[in-house]
């Protein structure tokens, strides 16, 4: 199946099965605002606990805070919002369709290396085991073609970029011949600079209210509480600030479902270090996100750094994780060096002095900041389009049937158990309910009594639960009962006294936190 035909019927499928719903939908919905439903909500919240930990738990000199969205209107200004968190938007004249012209242009240059990609990957079939891929993206004619093209228009685009040469960005638009990508049409308006900042007013109108923005990272509420933190903790650095919050953008296009949204979450962690240190704690934490993307276990080539073409007017080192969505590799994290432009800047306009005292250095420097951040809606949205399966299944009677099963990391499911009576009577569920209620401390249990054993085996793989465990009447004699596993759909007789100690060793985090770095 086509991975765009995949994307679609994990979307239908988020909203059938209650994970994530369209925002306002019975007024039509509200675009790029997304509602998390009874299921999402678990999932989303098994995110952040993954998150939260790992970066507070696990790491003695990192703390967590929840700063208010609302925030005083000079920090925006400090922090170059204002005047600088823009993007370069292109109309279609035809379409009247609104485009970010950089993305247009990455768009341009992912088509090619995908052409490229397919080459290799048709060689590779051909030639099997003795084929030698760097040779041949070498030697290709094809592939050298292709990548000819893409890094002409990647050396215009990066120098386009860094001029902030809004002419020249649509004038690569022109020269490669983009097109709308819904009428067709190279038909387009200049390329104007737009301002991502939803505002509103604070305060009654009398006495004048003052225009404040929501948040679009959460990053500055880290930065305007680093002294607070700093001091009331008795913080020693290097340390880190972790938070998870909201962050609100007015984003030009937004589309793939929550891929791109106008209201997200974001984890965000500020680590502070001496100033020359940055490098080595930039490098540090990209292998430590690695590592915590990879513990989820879905294989090494779905994810690659990729360093920015153009470094945010406060960073001396940024690249992305990118993770291979069905519609491409695409960004789920941002890990940037800040250097010490926020504090600084707060410093400025607060008129307080923002500084360290190193007791090991006898002097006072503004530390650096080493910034990793990631979109909870996005990690969302990766996590439930690896787990997405449909498996044909070999009966015994040789019939073939099909399962959709998500195969979501077993600590990260919404729901861990569904207990299942084999039948309605005979005292089954109240045995049942008996595990439950005992279970019900430690797992989301789900309670299921309704239609055949395997259509109930069928809801729970849809939904991603690992473990189904069937009631039956030897249970009541000896207090055993069948345990199903997701993922094999192995079945095995237990004992209820065990229940809890085999679903613990499967589902709990700590499994996860052992493979990080
Ligand atoms: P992009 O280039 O995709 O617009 P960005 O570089 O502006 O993203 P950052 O400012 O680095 O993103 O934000 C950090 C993370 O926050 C991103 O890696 C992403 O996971 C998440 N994020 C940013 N914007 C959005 C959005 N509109 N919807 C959902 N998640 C977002």
């Amino acid at each position: 199946m086509a991975q765009e035909d995949v994307f679609k019927k994990l979307v239908a499928h988020c909203k059938e099965y209650g994970f994530v719903f369209q925002s306002s939908e019975i007024y039509d919905g509200l675009s790029a605002v997304y509602d998390y439903a009874q299921l999402g909500v678990e999932l989303k919240n098994n995110i952040k606990k993954y998150w939260w930990d790992s970066m507070v738990k696990l790491h003695e000199n990192v703390v967590g805070i929840d700063s208010a969205i609302f925030m005083h209107p000079t920090i925006w200004k400090a922090s170059g919002h204002v005047d600088a968190f823009n993007d370069p938007l292109i109309d279609n004249k035809d379409s009247k369709k609104r485009y970010r012209a950089d993305v247009l242009i990455e768009d341009l240059m992912a088509k090619y290396e995908g052409k490229m990609d397919k080459e290799v990957a048709k060689a590779k079939k051909k030639f099997g085991e003795s084929f030698d891929e760097a040779q041949f993206r070498e030697t290709n004619p094809r592939v050298l073609a292709n990548k000819e093209k893409m890094d002409a228009v990647h050396t215009r685009f990066v120098a386009a970029l860094d001029k902030n040469d809004l002419d020249e960005l649509k004038q690569i638009i022109i020269d490669n011949e983009i097109a709308c990508p819904i009428s067709g049409s190279k038909n387009w308006t200049d390329v104007r600079q737009f301002n991502l900042m939803f505002s509103t007013d604070m305060g009654s109108t009398a006495d004048g209210s003052s225009k404040i923005f929501l948040r679009p990272e959460t990053a500055q509420g880290i930065f305007v509480n680093y002294l607070n933190v700093q001091k009331t903790g008795r913080m020693k650095i290097p340390f880190g600030i972790a938070q998870i919050g909201k962050a609100f953008r007015n984003e030009i296009v937004a589309r793939q479902f929550i891929f791109r949204m106008r209201e997200f979450e974001q984890m965000e962690l500020q680590f502070f270090v001496r100033p020359g240190d940055e490098m080595k704690w930039f490098d540090k934490w990209k292998e430590t996100r690695m590592s915590w993307h990879k513990s989820l276990g879905f294989g090494e080539d779905k994810y690659r750094f990729h360093d920015h073409d153009k470094l945010a007017h406060y960073a001396n080192a940024a690249t992305d994780v990118e993770f291979k969505f069905p519609f491409g590799f695409k960004e789920v994290e941002g890990i940037h060096s800040r250097t010490d432009f926020d504090l600084k800047q707060h410093q400025e306009f607060s008129g307080k002095k923002i500084q360290y005292f190193d007791p090991e250095l006898n002097k006072s420097y503004t530390p650096y900041v080493v910034e990793t951040s990631i979109g909870v809606d996005r990690m969302f949205l990766q996590i439930m389009s690896e787990a997405y399966q449909e498996e044909k299944i070999e009966k015994e009677d040789g019939k073939v049937d099909e399962r959709v099963v998500l195969r979501l990391p077993l600590a990260l499911a919404p729901v861990k158990l569904c207990v299942m009576p084999l039948t309605k009577k005979d005292g089954l569920p109240d045995k049942a309910r008996e595990i439950i209620s005992d279970l019900k401390f430690d797992f989301n249990c789900q309670y299921d009594e309704k239609d055949s054993i395997g259509k109930r085996y069928r809801r729970q793989d849809a939904i991603g639960t690992p473990f189904c465990v069937t009631v039956d009447h030897q249970s009541l004699e000896d207090n055993t009962v069948t345990i199903r596993h997701r993922d094999t759909m192995a079945q095995e007789r237990v004992e209820i006294s065990k229940l809890h100690d085999i679903i613990e060793n499967e589902v709990s985090m700590k499994k996860l936190f052992k493979q990080l770095k």
